[in-house]
C-alpha cells in the first residue's frame, strides 16, 4: 500500500508574524474585520437563512454578529437535495473532486488574512494560532486531494481465478453529517468535511454555536470552488436545537463528529435506534493526557515543552497536556523553572502579538473551570496560580495554573483549559504509572521525555494512545507527518491528515464479472 504521500504535495506555509512586512496585512486584515458585523446563518442550497442568535468576541463580550438555530424544514430540504445531488458527485469520480479541493485549499491560501483575522474575533485564538489553523485547513484540502486522485478514481484490480474479473471500488455512503468543535473551528471543520466530499459524499455540516462565522466563510469558499451547493449545506446552531433532527434523519449515511466524549455516546445512543441504514460514527473526543520525564530529561527543553502543551490555545486542545509526571529527583528543581516560565505568560487579547494566552471560550467554560480551581484549592498543592491583578478586566479569561496532586485518580474528567496538574514518582514507578494511564480509558496523547536509549521503544509499546510524543512537545499534529486520532474514550480512532482517514468515510463495492 501506497500512502497518499505518493503524490507530490507540500505542507503550506503561512504567515511570519516575527517579519513586520509579513505582520502589517494580517494586522490591517484585523482591523477592518473588527469593523464589521458578521452574519453566519445556515446555507442550504447555496443561500444563507436568517440569523438572529448573537455571536460574542471572548476576548472582549462584544457582539460580533449573528447566527440561528437552522429549522426542521430547512434541514429537511438539505437532506433531500443532498441526497439527490449526491449521487452524481460520487460518480463523477475522485479526480474532479480532487481537483475542487485543491481549489478549496488555493482560495484559503489567497484569503489567509481574512480567515486569521475572523478565527482570532470569534474564537478568542491568538494569531499565531489563527495561522497554524489556517495552514492545518489548507493542508487537509490538498491531503486528501491527493487520497481521493489515489483510492476514489480507479478501482483496484484483484486476482482472481481465468476468466473471471475482480475490482475493487470506493465510493461514497450517502449523506455525512459532519458535527466540529469552536476549539480548531476551521481546521477541524474543514477537515472533516473536505474528507466527507472526496470520498463521493454530499455534506451537512454542523459547526459549533460558538463560531458559525469562520464556519460560514469556509462554505462559501468551497462553493465559490466548485462544490455544488446541493452537495455542501450548513447547518449552524445548538446540539440540542438541531443535533437530534441531524442524526435522526433515515437519510444520514454517516457521521464524523470531534467533541467530548459524552456527546459522542449520545450521538451513538442515537445511531442504535434511529430508522433506516446502520451508519458508521467518526469520532475524535477528549484525552487525559499525560507526559513522563524521568531523570535523564533535558529540563529546559522539559519546561519549554510543558509550556507550550499544557498552556498553547489556552489549553483549549484535546492533544493537550493535562497531568505532568516527574520523577521525584528531580522535581523540585523542574518544578521552580516551570514557575519561572509561568510567571513569564502573558494572558490578554489574542489579537496582540505578545499575548501567549487568550480567553476560554465561553462563560459556561470560564465556570467549569474556576470550579475545577476551587476543588482543587482543597485537595491539591499550589505550585503557580496566575496574578489575577494581570486579568484584563473584561472577556473570558482564565489564569493558568499549576497544582500537585497525590496521584491522578483525582481527576475524574477532562479539564479543559490552561490547568496543569502535576505528579511526582520513583524511579520504580514508571510501569505502574504506564499502567495507570492505561487505566484512564483515554488514548489521545502521550509525551515522554528522556534520555534513555530504549526506554521510548519500550514505553511505546504499552501505552494505549493516538500520538506518543518523544522528547518534544505533543500539540500541533502535523497534516501527513504527525496522523492524529485516539482511540478508547478518546474516539473511535480516525487518523485525520493521515493515509487511511478518507476510507472511514467510504462504502466498497467489489464487482465480480465472468468474462
Ligand atoms: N490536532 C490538534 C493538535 O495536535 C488537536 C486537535 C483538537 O484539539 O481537537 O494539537
Amino acid at each position: 500500500y501506497m500512502g497518499a504521500e505518493a503524490l507530490p504535495r507540500k505542507n503550506s506555509h503561512g504567515i511570519e508574524l516575527t517579519d513586520p512586512l509579513s505582520a502589517a496585512p494580517l494586522l490591517k486584515e484585523l482591523e477592518r474585520q473588527e469593523g464589521k458585523h458578521f452574519l453566519g446563518g445556515p446555507i442550504v442550497n447555496g443561500i444563507m437563512g436568517e440569523a438572529e442568535e448573537p455571536v460574542y468576541n471572548p476576548a472582549t463580550g462584544e457582539k460580533i454578529g449573528h447566527t440561528a438555530n437552522t429549522d426542521k424544514h430547512l434541514i429537511e430540504q438539505a437532506y433531500t437535495c443532498a441526497s439527490e445531488a449526491q449521487i452524481d458527485w460520487d460518480r463523477q469520480g475522485g479526480m474532479h473532486r480532487a481537483d475542487i479541493l485543491d481549489r478549496i485549499a488555493d482560495l484559503y491560501e489567497e484569503k489567509t488574512n481574512e480567515l486569521t483575522a475572523i478565527i482570532c474575533i470569534e474564537a478568542g485564538r491568538t494569531l499565531n494560532d489563527g495561522i497554524s489553523e489556517v495552514r492545518e485547513a489548507i493542508d487537509f484540502c490538498r491531503y486528501y486531494a491527493n487520497a481521493a486522485r489515489q483510492h476514489f478514481s480507479e478501482p483496484t484490480e484483484l486476482p482472481g481465478p481465468t476468466g473471471e474479473q475482480n475490482q475493487l471500488f470506493l465510493g461514497g455512503r450517502g449523506t455525512f453529517v459532519c458535527i466540529s468543535p469552536w476549539n480548531f473551528p476551521l481546521a477541524i471543520f474543514t477537515g472533516q468535511v473536505v474528507a466527507a466530499l472526496a470520498a463521493g459524499n454530499a455534506v451537512l455540516a454542523k459547526p459549533a454555536e460558538q463560531t458559525p462565522i469562520i464556519a460560514a466563510h469556509a462554505v462559501r469558499l468551497m462553493l465559490d470552488a466548485g462544490v455544488p451547493p446541493k452537495v455542501l449545506h450548513l447547518i449552524t446552531g445548538t446540539g440540542a436545537a438541531v443535533g437530534q433532527l441531524l442524526i435522526e434523519n433515515p437519510r444520514l449515511g454517516g457521521v464524523a463528529f470531534t467533541g467530548s466524549t459524552e456527546t459522542a455516546r449520545l450521538i451513538n445512543q442515537q445511531l442504535a435506534t434511529k430508522e433506516g441504514p446502520i451508519v458508521p460514527l467518526i469520532a475524535e473526543t477528549g484525552g487525559q493526557n499525560v507526559m513522563v520525564v524521568d531523570s535523564t530529561a533535558l529540563p529546559e527543553q522539559v519546561v519549554d515543552d510543558v509550556i507550550q502543551s499544557a498552556f498553547l490555545s489556552a489549553g483549549q486542545r484535546c492533544s493537550a497536556l493535562r497531568i505532568l509526571c516527574v520523577q521525584d529527583v528531580i522535581a523540585d528543581n523542574l518544578l521552580n523553572m516551570l514557575k519561572g516560565a509561568c510567571e513569564e505568560l502573558t494572558l490578554g487579547n489574542p489579537r496582540k502579538l505578545d499575548t501567549d494566552i487568550g480567553p476560554v471560550i465561553d462563560e459556561k467554560a470560564l465556570s467549569i473551570l474556576e470550579a475545577h480551581r476551587e476543588h482543587m484549592a482543597k485537595e491539591a498543592k499550589p505550585l503557580f496560580a496566575f496574578d489575577e491583578a494581570k486579568k484584563p478586566g473584561k472577556g473570558t479569561f482564565f489564569g493558568p495554573q499549576v497544582v500537585e496532586i497525590e496521584d491522578f485518580s483525582l481527576l475524574k474528567r477532562e479539564v479543559f483549559g490552561p490547568f496543569l496538574h502535576v505528579v511526582r514518582f520513583k524511579a520504580d514507578e514508571l510501569e505502574d504509572i504506564i499502567r495507570r494511564i492505561n487505566a484512564t480509558g483515554y488514548g489521545l496523547t502521550f509525551g515522554l521525555h528522556s534520555r534513555i536509549e530504549g526506554r521510548a521503544h519500550a514505553v511505546f509499546k504499552r501505552i494505549n494512545v493516538g500520538n506518543c510524543y518523544v522528547n518534544r512537545d505533543m500539540v500541533g499534529a502535523v497534516v501527513g507527518v504527525n496522523p492524529f486520532g485516539g482511540h478508547g474514550l478518546s474516539g473511535t480512532g480516525p487518523k485525520a491528515g493521515g493515509p487511511h482517514y478518507l476510507f472511514r468515510f467510504a462504502s466498497e463495492k467489489t464487482k465480480t464479472v465472468n468474462l
